[in-house]
């Protein structure tokens, strides 16, 4: 038996009914010999090889080195996490559920399209139903699951997990997302705000190790920020520390959903961007990502739209690094895809409002975990809260 032929379309998931063997082969037959593997998997030994190296690194096998009738062979050993955990990470349009292992790795995950901000209840509902997919596809007994945490964009109050009033989801103002799934998933479920997760995650595993200071700011439907002061989340007293979306820079620009006036959000949000375009219907850039793109190619007026963004968020990063004095700010979101045609403007903006000592040591940099960053982050916090229990 060798390997099941497949057209290139289905390659994603015949490695994952691949790698499904793999596991059930280890779930059944405890500690086997790469080799054994393949025999009883009918996987080539290279096949074999591979998920065994993507297993390992996701924290799922141990590997050690042995012998078998006189040859070197490879152990190989599945590891049951103590406790797993899971994340979900709602955006506006999707739903994100992933499995991860005690240390808040990602063991395997799940994403569907969805209109979010419709309804909180129904989309709690669909969450649950995504993660039992999930488990179900892994076989992930669901109660071997201790604690999850729910990536959210918007403010999450500290005390009472509600959405705070300013979201892009104005229908989850006020609603109790950790609540609502804690009591359909049985377990924990902490809330927490997006760009703080991938704060989070950028600190343990991205661009942020090492450092003490740093700011995280996403720029999505609205902007905001992930504050780490002194290695901690800093998350102001209720949990609305970070909204940098709404830092006024002109009192006579566009109301913002907030109430005031020329917010950071009416010059850098998605919804912004687009309506700013100066030709808009047919074959105009439908998203940030088709405007970046534009702006790539030459045309002049999506150049300005980025570089007035750029501009305009210099500013409002001056206000922080004023504030926080951090050594690295990073940025994540589709604009970023631009590259230098918004850094070189947020730089240049930064040197004209920032205090030249705030200035001197900060970096400024793309995160490195990209879309993953609030998953991996929402698993970190699911993975210490299991920790602590
Ligand atoms: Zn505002």
């Amino acid at each position: 038996m060798t390997d099941v032929e497949v057209t290139p379309g289905s390659q994603a998931a015949l490695r994952r009914a691949n790698q499904q063997r793999v596991v059930d082969a280890l779930r059944s037959g405890g500690t086997l010999t790469q080799a054994e593997i393949a025999r009883g998997t009918g996987l080539s030994p290279a096949s074999v090889s591979n998920i065994v190296r993507n297993l390992r690194a996701a924290g799922t096998v141990s590997v050690r080195e042995t012998s078998s009738n006189g040859r070197r062979a490879r152990a190989v050993t599945l590891i049951r996490p103590p406790g797993a955990v899971v994340a979900i990470d709602f955006t506006l349009t999707a739903i994100t559920a992933a499995l991860g292992d005690s240390e808040g790795g990602v063991l395997a995950r799940e994403a569907i399209a969805y209109d979010v901000a419709g309804d909180p209840e129904r989309g709690v509902r669909r969450a649950v139903w995504l993660v039992e997919t999930l488990l179900g596809r892994v076989r992930v007994d669901r109660r071997t699951v201790v604690a999850a945490t729910a990536a959210v964009p918007g403010p999450v109050d500290l005390a009472t997990g509600e959405i705070g009033a300013i979201t892009c989801m104005p229908r989850w103002a006020g609603f109790r997302p950790g609540e609502a799934l804690g009591l359909r998933l049985g377990v924990p479920v902490t809330a927490e705000n997006d760009a703080n997760l991938c704060a989070l995650a950028e600190m343990a595993d991205g661009a942020g190790q090492g450092r003490e200071h740093v700011v995280y700011v996403r720029l999505g439907q609205g902007v905001g920020a992930g504050i780490v002061v002194g290695g901690a989340l800093f998350r102001g007293a209720g949990g609305t520390a970070g909204e940098i979306g709404h830092i006024g820079l002109d009192e006579r620009g566009q109301v913002c959903r907030c109430g005031n006036r020329g917010c950071l959000e009416t010059v850098l949000g998605a919804p912004y961007l687009l309506d700013m375009l100066p030709h808009q219907g047919e074959g105009a850039p439908g998203s940030v990502a088709e405007l970046v793109a534009a702006a790539e190619k030459g045309d002049p007026g999506c150049r300005r739209i980025v570089a007035e963004a750029g501009s305009a968020l210099g500013r409002a990063l001056g206000v922080l690094a004023n504030t926080f004095n951090p050594e690295l700010v990073l940025l994540g979101g589709e604009l970023t895809e631009a590259g230098e045609a918004l850094q070189e403007p947020v730089r240049r903006s930064m040197e004209l409002g920032t205090l030249g000592s705030a200035l001197a040591r900060l970096r400024i940099e793309r995160g490195r975990l990209g879309d993953d960053a609030a998953l991996r982050g929402a698993l970190l916090l699911a993975a210490r809260a299991a920790a602590n229990m």
